[in-house]
Order: C-alpha cells, then sequence, then structure tokens
C-alpha cells in the first residue's frame, strides 16, 4: 500500500469519525493504555471494555452495603433481592425477548447446563445433537456430558456439522441437509449465534425453523451475538438460549451471563429442572416450607440469590445499551467492520478473511488467516498498541466494537497490521 492509500485512508476515517453519532460514547469507557497513550483496543469480542459507569454501580453497592447491612436485600435501590430483575428488561430488548422470558444470572456453560437438563429429552431414536464442529470447547464439554448423563455415546448421537473440504464456513443449505436428514432422530440442535472462530452469523432464523420442523429443540449460544447484532428470540421461535455477559455486554470479566426460555415453555409442568430457592415464587419464598412454587417464566431456572457486586457492573453497562439501542449500534457497527473490511481487500498479497463478506452473515468481529503464526503477529501488534487475539495456529480476530472504537482506529490497525504480517519476531 502507498502512503498515498494510508493517507486518504485516515482522511476518511477522521470524516467519519466526525460524522459519527455515536462517537461521544467512547468517552464513557476506560481505554487501556500503551505506552504513553491509548491503546487501539479490538478485542472487545472477547472481554468488552469497562464502562465507567460500572465504577459507579459498583460502589454504590459497596456503599450500600456498608450503610445498610442485611437491611440492603430490602432498602437498596435497586434491592439486592430483585437486582437481577431490574436487568431483565434491558436485556430482555438485547434477546428480542419478553421480560419474563430472559433470566440474568450464573456464567454461560452453567446456565448451558441447567437449560440441557430440561431441554435435552433424548427418547427412542430421537437422542442426536447436532452443534457446528468447530464449537467452542466449553459447548462441546456440556453436550458431552449431557449425552452421558442419558447413558449416550458422542461418537454415535452427536451430530457434527462441518464445512466443506477446504472451506471454513458452513453452507446454510448443507446444514439444512442434515437437519432434514436426522428427521426424527434429531433431538437437539444447539449453534453459536456468530461463530466464534469464523465470525459467521448463521441463517439463525431459517435454521431454527427446519429443526423445529423435524419435531427437534433448538437452543443457542449466543456469546458472541448479544450485544453485538439484534436479535428476535421470541419471533424466531427459538426454545432456549444462554449467552455471557464479559464479550460485547462489557459487564466485566467472569459477569453474570444470561438466559432465555420461550414463553412457550413457562408453566409446562412436566419439564425436568434442576431446582434451587431462587426459582421459586418470591411471594412464598421466604415462608421456607420446602415447597417449590416455580416462577412463571425463565426466572423458574434461577437456583441462587444474585452476586450483587457483579450484577453492578453489568447493570453500569446495560443503561448505556438502553440509551444507545441496538439499531444504532448495528448501523455503525456495519459501517465500521465494513470499513476495516475494504481496506483490508486492498491489499496486495490479499489478506484472506475468514468471516463471510455479506453483512447479514457477520456482526463485529474479523477472522483473518495470517501465515507463520497468529500469536506471534499479534505480539507484535500489541507492542505497537493494538490490541486483538490469536487463535492458533493462523487464525487472527479484529473486533470493532461500535460503543468505543473509531473509524480511525480502524484506519490505524489495518496499516500496522499490513506491515507487519510480513515481519519476523
Ligand atoms: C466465551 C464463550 C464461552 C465461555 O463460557 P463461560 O462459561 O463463560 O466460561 C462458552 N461458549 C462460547 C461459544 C463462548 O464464546
Amino acid at each position: 500500500m502507498t502512503s498515498r492509500f494510508w493517507q486518504e485512508a485516515t482522511d476518511e476515517a477522521r470524516a467519519l469519525d466526525r460524522d459519527d453519532p455515536l462517537a461521544g460514547w467512547r468517552e464513557q469507557f476506560v481505554i487501556p493504555a500503551a505506552g504513553q497513550g491509548e491503546s487501539v483496543y479490538l478485542c472487545g469480542n472477547s472481554l468488552g471494555l469497562m464502562p465507567r459507569a460500572a465504577t459507579v454501580e459498583v460502589q454504590k453497592v459497596l456503599s450500600d452495603w456498608g450503610r445498610l447491612g442485611v437491611r440492603g436485600h430490602f432498602e437498596a435501590e435497586p434491592d439486592w433481592f430483585a437486582y437481577h430483575e431490574a436487568l431483565a428488561p434491558q436485556t430482555a430488548a438485547l434477546a428480542g425477548a419478553l421480560p419474563e422470558e430472559v433470566v440474568v444470572m450464573s456464567s454461560l456453560t452453567t446456565n448451558l447446563h441447567l437449560l440441557m437438563i430440561s431441554f435435552f429429552r433424548p427418547a427412542g431414536e430421537r437422542r442426536c445433537i447436532a452443534m457446528e464442529a468447530g464449537a467452542f470447547p466449553s459447548d462441546r464439554h456440556a453436550v458431552e456430558s449431557q449425552m452421558r448423563l442419558h447413558d449416550l455415546d458422542p461418537a454415535t448421537d452427536l451430530v457434527l456439522l462441518k464445512p466443506r473440504e477446504g472451506e471454513d464456513l458452513l453452507r446454510t443449505e448443507d446444514v439444512v441437509r442434515t437437519l432434514e436428514d436426522l428427521g426424527p432422530r434429531l433431538a437437539l440442535l444447539l449453534l453459536g449465534g456468530v461463530q466464534y472462530l469464523t465470525g459467521q452469523w448463521f441463517a439463525v432464523e431459517l435454521l431454527a425453523r427446519t429443526a423445529r420442523a423435524t419435531g427437534a429443540v433448538v437452543g443457542l449460544d449466543l456469546a458472541h451475538a448479544i450485544g453485538n447484532l439484534p436479535l428476535a428470540l421470541h419471533d424466531w421461535d427459538i426454545d432456549f438460549a444462554v449467552w455471557c455477559g464479559y464479550k460485547y455486554l462489557n459487564g466485566g470479566p467472569g459477569a453474570p451471563a444470561g438466559c432465555f426460555v420461550h414463553q412457550r415453555h413457562h408453566g409446562q409442568t412436566d419439564l425436568p429442572r434442576l431446582q434451587g430457592w431462587w426459582g421459586t415464587d418470591p411471594a412464598t419464598r421466604f415462608q421456607m416450607d420446602d415447597s417449590f412454587t416455580p416462577q412463571a417464566g425463565a426466572a423458574a431456572w434461577h437456583l441462587s440469590n444474585p452476586p450483587v457486586l457483579a450484577m453492578a457492573a453489568l447493570k453500569g453497562s446495560l443503561d448505556i445499551f438502553q440509551q444507545v439501542g441496538m439499531p444504532a449500534l448495528r448501523r455503525k457497527s456495519l459501517a465500521l467492520t465494513g470499513f476495516l473490511h475494504r481496506l483490508l481487500s486492498a491489499a496486495d498479497p490479499p489478506v484472506k478473511i475468514i468471516t463471510p463478506a455479506g453483512a447479514d452473515q457477520r456482526g463485529c468481529h474479523l477472522s483473518l488467516r495470517v501465515a507463520g503464526g497468529a500469536g506471534d503477529q499479534v505480539a507484535r501488534l500489541a507492542r505497537r498498541g493494538f490490541i486483538c487475539d490469536a487463535r492458533e495456529p493462523d487464525l487472527l480476530r479484529v473486533a470493532p466494537v461500535p460503543l468505543y472504537n473509531t473509524f480511525s482506529d480502524v484506519a490505524a490497525f489495518a496499516r500496522a497490521f499490513l506491515e507487519s504480517r510480513g515481519e519476523t519476531a
């Protein structure tokens, strides 16, 4: 690339930043330092940055704890007993769900287990689970261990959805065919919404409809989708979904996660479920009389009283999402990631971008295939102040996040990436 190319890219980025209606939100986040200045942080797909509001909300809970002691359960605002309930409407808006269809609780893998206990009900020949071959390892561990709980053998009953030979992405038509072929043998389709390695946003609605038409249940892992793309879990008729709070949701390391259970499953008395006192009707919870009266919605799966300190940080972030709204975030995200795609596509030799080019098939992040060790290149970029991540051996993931990244971040990264790719050590 010529220096003229980069001059034009930088000028264009500045103009785009100037016209960006969301530009002001960046100041609401703490950008990690690099050297004397700020890093260019492009790793929100892994751990979202800290909103300044997180400090305020956490400090408030600490101060209420000191001031009120046990009375904080009822007298703090929001009160600690129902702290998670205060987060449900905001979370539901991000999930495209009714407030009673979501509950903020626990961690992603735990929630996946809790919901699979209820919704993976193998019976007779209907006992297969279909999931991506390259699914996040924790999801694979969860699925295999659930199969063993039912005395099933993953070697025969786990169906891995694979890209074609020589390809990186799943083709929708191939997945549809596999699901239809499985037909009465398919018990559960478990799909990552945005694939964590490739960045591919699956045709979730179509695949869910196909799987449900065979009589199967559909679960989604939205770790890389929530807060990244607009979701409509209720309208898509998804049976259940789980996600974490620390990636695009910016809830902090190990943040409370969430889950979704479609309204049509609420109040179903024949669903087996692992129970805890927070899943019971709050009106009778403290009578301590051993009877379990499940809450009406997804909260029936809630086990324990909420980790309020951790939820406070998440609240700081969800308040921002509520003010900005997913449609505006998505508009900027498409422009931001589209700009990165365009700059990298102009390179010679070309950059192999694994993530689909179509805007309707991806979220924020792009996965780039690099030669000579992704980890080494990520380390070289880090020395220049660019934070992104590697998935060895050869994938580099870069995620421009519309809440806090700029078009100038993207232009600077594209240049640093291309300049650093030929270097060694
Ligand atoms: C990040 C991520 C996880 C992590 O699981 P935890 O239970 O939060 O540790 C699991 N699955 C997917 C798809 C992820 O992206």
